[in-house]
């Protein structure tokens, strides 16, 4: 792991999550990595593959039916660092994952590079899967980008 942040602290999107962000960027941990997945995130891991693992975000999105990450199992930072294999295999579990929620609708979305450009959190590759429903009490919305100065906080 290098020196560079761990955790874009501007991207938190509550009081728990930046507290948590805090201290475990104070410790080097990085939440997403494997071996610490399982202390460190609330939810469980419910599927491992060759590249990725899946859980629940412990941060859901307003307005989701369910949020799930999909997570590089190696701590990369941008989607170019993993082979093509990486790729088929991302699609097959968002396949999986949206046969088994049965949801009419979903979205995904992933940040790569640089977090404190594309609005990122965790500076560990992963993807957003999202379900939607017809009647949300929040209309879910991904940032992908730096705040802009007239950006409400
Ligand atoms: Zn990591």
């Amino acid at each position: 792991m290098s020196d560079r942040p761990l955790y874009n602290l501007e991207a938190a999107r509550g009081s728990g999550q930046l507290e948590r962000m805090r201290s475990l960027e104070a410790e080097g941990v990085c939440i997403f990595c494997p071996e610490h997945a399982g202390r460190w995130q609330r939810e469980p891991v419910e599927h491992t593959g060759e590249h990725w693992y899946v859980t629940r975000n412990d941060f859901p999105y307003e307005g989701t039916a369910a949020h799930y990450l999909i997570v590089a199992r190696r701590h990369v930072s941008t989607f170019q660092e993993l082979p093509d294999a990486a790729g088929a295999e991302l699609w097959q579990i968002r396949r999986e994952l949206a046969e088994r929620l049965g949801a009419l609708a979903f979205a995904t979305i992933e940040r790569s590079g640089e977090m404190r450009l594309n609005g990122g959190s965790v500076a560990h590759l992963h993807v957003h899967m999202v379900a939607l429903e017809p009647a949300p009490a929040k209309t879910v919305r991904f940032r992908v980008s730096a705040r802009a100065e007239r950006d409400p906080a």
